[in-house]
């Protein structure tokens, strides 16, 4: 790596005051064997690092830049709300148009309460689910990140799989005691867990479509089965959809899949690139969240009016006819051109994507599940990431996470990924 760039000298101070130099574990880029790159700005479907380098990106703020990068509206939204101020800790007309957006949006949602991360979310809409089942065991799915809350860091995806950690230290054991995770995509299992302890389950948490283990689509039967045992028994269903909600379908997963879920949380693109999560569902479940009910969950900054405008202003785009149509016609150009060039080279991948969520596994497995996930190459994945990047594509530097494309990316992008696809397969043999 060169030694001299603006890059590296903010990574030299950075690592000194926060951990591995980086906020979040995955952005520190170990697993494919650099140094982080260090953002300068972004505009559309570019960012440009702060040594002045330009890469098409396909990282997307990891889920959140469906528009890409300063969309004119989100800017305008943000711009306009600047002038009332930051934060009140009052209710605000925002949060109210922002509910009215998701509910009117989202079939199954009728209730829903802000707060300021994807994290937050999933904690909470599982508290809520405990509260309201007056039970504690909690089911998941192996390779599924649910964000870093106690109960949920088993066998979880994202930067867990990526540092190849089975869970983390500082998790007691009798928090997790609770927590089941079972095999992604695999109704026999799940079947037999409910048959032996259904009645005993508070809620089954799942990705609908999963985005931590890399992009894995769900086997539509597996979804029917965990709505119907979850019914059977009297568990609450719980779709985990802060990387898809919003970006296979304004309605989420949920709707492209036809699975209604009893609770749902959001984040990522509800947020506009800034701080946010949302959850939500049934009223009768949601109207046992405080000060309605007795289940606790509160927050300073929740539906702050930044978060909230440039949320509205992303989903207002998310609205006009044609949106996702033109999102999964370029996307498909992108899945469809590197098959094309893989068959042509000879290296062993599969490509797992659904809208405009997509993975590149260097397997000659189809990937169904964590375990074939963990059958990728990582080696040739490591020497894919660098590569791509020297030619000016700027990936998710791991295995374990989906890249995403944006209405920000032309047909000409998608096409300058696939000839650089095409110059850096044949090096990988
Ligand atoms: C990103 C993500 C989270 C966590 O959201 P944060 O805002 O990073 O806390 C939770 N669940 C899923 C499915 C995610 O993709």
């Amino acid at each position: 790596m060169k030694r001299d760039t603006k890059s590296q000298r903010l990574y030299e101070r950075a690592v000194q005051l926060i951990p591995g130099g980086v906020n979040s574990p995955v952005r520190a880029c170990r697993s494919v064997g650099r140094n982080p790159l260090f953002i300068d700005r972004a505009q559309g479907c570019r960012v440009f690092d702060a040594d002045g380098n330009e890469f098409i990106d396909f990282v997307g703020s990891w889920g959140p830049m469906v528009l890409g990068h300063r969309h004119e509206a989100v800017m305008a939204a943000i711009e306009k709300v600047l002038e009332r101020g930051v934060s009140f800790g009052a209710p605000v007309d925002l949060e109210v148009d922002m509910a009215e957006m998701i509910c009117s949006g989202v079939a199954s949602v009728e209730m829903v309460r802000m707060v300021n991360s994807g994290t937050e979310a999933a904690m909470s809409a599982i508290r809520v689910a405990r509260g309201y089942t007056g039970r504690d065991v909690l089911v998941k799915f192996d390779g599924c990140y649910h964000g870093h809350a106690d109960t949920l860091l088993v066998a979880a995806g994202s930067g867990v799989a990526t540092l190849n950690i089975a869970g983390s230290p500082g998790v007691p054991e009798g928090t997790i005691r609770n927590t089941v995770s079972l095999p992604y995509n695999d109704i026999e299992a799940f079947r037999q867990f409910m048959t032996e302890k259904g009645d005993t389950v508070a809620a089954v948490i799942v990705e609908p479509v999963a985005g931590n283990m890399g992009l894995v689509p769900p086997d539509p039967e597996f979804l029917n089965v965990l709505r119907k045992e979850t019914q059977a028994h009297q568990s609450l269903l719980i779709f985990d959809e802060v990387m898809s909600g919003f970006r296979l379908a304004y309605g989420g997963a949920q709707a492209l899949y036809n699975v209604t879920p009893d609770l749902s949380c959001f984040g990522k693109i509800v947020g506009g690139g800034l701080p946010v999560g949302a959850y939500g569902g049934k009223r009768e479940i949601m109207s046992q969240i405080a000060p309605e009910g007795p289940v606790y969950q509160a927050g300073t900054l929740s539906g702050n009016p930044l978060a909230m405008a440039a949320g509205i202003a992303t989903l207002k785009e998310l609205q006009k006819p044609g949106f996702y149509e033109a999102l999964e016609e370029k996307a498909g150009r992108l899945s469809e051109g590197i098959l094309r060039i893989a068959d042509r080279t000879g290296v062993p991948l599969s490509v797992n994507r659904v809208g405009s969520m997509m993975s590149v596994f260097f397997t000659d497995k189809v990937v169904r599940n964590f375990e074939d996930a963990k059958t990728s190459n990582l080696e040739v994945f490591e020497a894919y990431y660098n590569k791509m990047l020297e030619k000016g594509v700027y990936l998710p530097p791991s295995q374990f996470e989906a890249m995403f494309v944006s209405a920000a990316h032309e047909t000409a992008d998608i096409d300058l990924f696939l000839s650089a696809v095409e110059a850096v397969l044949p090096e990988l043999v």
